[in-house]
């Protein structure tokens, strides 16, 4: 037996006992021929003491420790001596005193300090073994545990059923792009991994499974962001015979017994519901940040006959005119004011105007042109005060929204109104658009996913192709501000899927080739259902409190996709790619790998 306790659990109570721990040496320090020791394991800190007077063997071995060593030490129990207590361990009142030192391995040089705040974040995951080390990362991992397991205890309590789905699947044009495995039993053709088991887990439904569920892995091709990993997995959930209310119920009885097992926080339920279209016109965003009060006021039928070109203009276009109340910011710097504008500017504002409140003063260039029931307007409306600053958008109702809701972000992180202290503010975001133009591709586009249900009332308008006013049975999970989950009611009936379909260009042949299982399946009796998809990385970190994923993911890859420590995506012997019938194109040449086998 290696030991008897961990590190993080002796107690002035077991003072007197023996005991063996195991771990590693966190610090070592020589103390005039005393060597101190920090044990550490991954529950915590215990002091080892070797006194040469005590056991001289023992603690001449002592001496050639270093950090990250591990070793096993028994010994007895003892109180610190007094003065000497650490209140800020938990095994601060007691210290070991071994008479058995076993040294299980010797660690090399040290990457880096592993108490240290490393920003080397590509050391790090070189060293990533060694870098979940930390306390931090450890916890983290812990909370990851507990959240997934809180998980499937409550989804099965309410009789959902965990079914795994292919990872070897195929390729279908929604979304991001795939990653393609080839395959060497069928040359020339390709798997491709999920970027989600949306269309198993519609199947699942067809097959009568009716409550499913997956911690699943899923794959996008996407370009890197502090919060996007090329793999990264979903709580993925779908339900038969079920309404948005149904999946609300079932996320928010789901969210509320993760935050209890992860931190024990009691979250309020059921969480406020906006839709999109208000969500957009009151924050200027889909996934609003209400752990601040700002909010965008429109301002439309206060200068609709406004000698104010710029807002009249707008207005007479079928524009608004909207505005948010920076409170006590008219002191904004130079610097400041050109940060917003820029931010107007790269949101598809042709500029940014403003009022300033100081000495009771409205000082704008723009005020000249206002009339004073204009002024009064404003002033009620934005409940204006002495030190407010006034930042307006006149511009279509997207552009303005976006401007806005862009501003009211980071004057609100200049202004430093997000709370420090930990407020979970839920909010569902439903009635999305269904569907979305793409200049790009000149064509339109599913905002969710081409499966998602149009609302029963906003039908006649797909029948009219009045498209840009269709709304979804579709329906956003949001945490301060951060989108933690999405889905909708699914189509199920054929003949709405075929429109569907059309409606997003979708030719005769692709639908047969790409999404025939699923048409097929719908025209054998599927159920009406619909579901739901967490993205459970994000929310492990907004529970722990980092800023990045890849803090609470064991081995994520950097901001380029590379994993650093098996250093991949890598060169494969020649002959793997000649069985699989592949042939690298001019300049993407392998370096040469040696084969593996002879
Ligand atoms: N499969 C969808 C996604 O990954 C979620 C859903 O509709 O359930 O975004």
């Amino acid at each position: 037996m290696y030991r008897t306790h961990d590190c993080n659990s002796l107690r002035k109570t077991d003072i007197g006992k023996q005991v063996s721990l195991a771990g590693w040496v966190h610090v070592s320090r020589d103390h005039g021929g005393v060597i101190f020791i920090d044990l550490r394991d991954r529950d915590g800190l215990t002091q080892v003491v070797f006194r040469p007077e005590e056991n001289a063997e023992v603690a001449k071995e002592a001496h050639s420790l270093r950090s990250e060593d591990v070793i096993e030490v028994s010994g007895r129990v003892a109180a610190r001596v007094p003065g000497t207590e650490n209140p800020k361990l938990a095994t601060g009142d007691i210290e070991v005193i071994p008479n058995r030192l076993r040294i299980l391995n010797r660690a090399d040089a040290l990457p880096f300090p592993i108490d240290a705040e490393i920003h080397n974040e590509d050391l790090r995951m070189t060293y990533r073994y060694y870098d979940l080390r930390r306390l931090r990362l450890a916890r983290n991992l812990r909370v990851r545990h507990r959240v997934a397991k809180a998980t499937r205890d409550y989804l099965d309590r309410q009789g959902y059923v965990e079914v795994e789905t292919p990872i070897l699947s195929k390729s279908t044009p929604e979304g991001a792009r795939d990653f393609l495995v080839p395959s060497r039993l069928t040359p020339g053709k390709f798997y491709a991994l999920p970027q989600a088991p949306q269309q198993y887990k519609q199947l699942l439904m067809v097959a009568g499974v009716e409550k499913y569920f997956q911690i699943a892995k899923c794959f996008r091709d996407e370009d890197l962001r502090a919060d996007r990993q090329p793999e990264f997995t979903q709580i993925d959930i779908e339900a038969s015979f079920v309404t948005p209310d149904d999946v609300f119920a079932v996320t928010e009885g789901m969210l509320a017994a993760i935050f209890k097992a992860a931190r024990s926080i009691d979250i309020k339920t059921p969480f406020d519901r906006l839709t999109y279209h208000e969500a957009i016109s009151r924050y200027g965003s889909d996934k609003p940040d209400r752990r601040f009060s700002v909010q965008l006021v429109d301002l439309g039928e206060n200068f609709r006959s406004s000698s104010f070109k710029v807002f009249r203009g707008a207005l007479d276009a079928g524009g608004v005119v909207k505005a948010i109340n920076a409170k006590g910011f008219a002191g904004i710097t130079t610097g400041q004011i050109e940060e917003v504008t820029e931010i107007a500017r790269v949101f598809g504002a042709k500029g940014l105007a403003f009022i300033k409140v100081e000495n009771g003063e409205w000082k704008s260039p723009i005020v000249k042109f206002f009339s004073e029931s204009e002024k009064a307007a404003l002033q009620s409306k934005l409940q204006v005060e002495e030190g407010d600053l006034i930042l307006f958008a006149a511009d279509k109702w997207e552009v303005a929204c976006e401007v806005l809701g862009r501003i009211r972000l980071r004057v609100a992180e200049i202004q430093k109104l997000i709370p420090g202290s930990e407020i979970w503010d839920f909010l569902w975001v439903t009635d999305f658009p269904l569907l979305q133009w793409s200049a790009e591709e000149n064509k339109w586009n599913a905002v969710h996913h081409p499966f998602t249900r149009p609302r029963s009332d906003d039908l006649p308008l797909l029948d009219a192709k009045k498209f840009p006013e269709i709304r979804a049975e579709a329906y956003d999970v949001v945490l301060n501000g951060v989108e933690i989950g999405g889905g909708s009611m699914r189509i199920h009936e054929p003949q709405l899927q075929e429109k569907m379909f059309e409606a997003l260009s979708v030719s005769a042949e692709d639908r047969q080739s790409l999404f025939g299982h699923l048409l097929g399946a719908l025209k054998l009796g599927a159920p009406p259902h619909g579901g739901i998809a967490l993205g459970l990385d994000r929310l492990v970190m907004l529970i722990c409190g980092e800023n990045t994923i890849r803090d609470v993911m064991a081995f994520p890859k950097n901001n380029r996709g590379l994993d650093l420590m098996t250093h991949s995506p890598a060169d494969v012997d020649p002959r793997q790619l000649r069985d699989l019938g592949i042939k690298l194109a001019d300049g993407k040449k392998l370096e040469g790998r040696a084969p593996l086998r002879p």
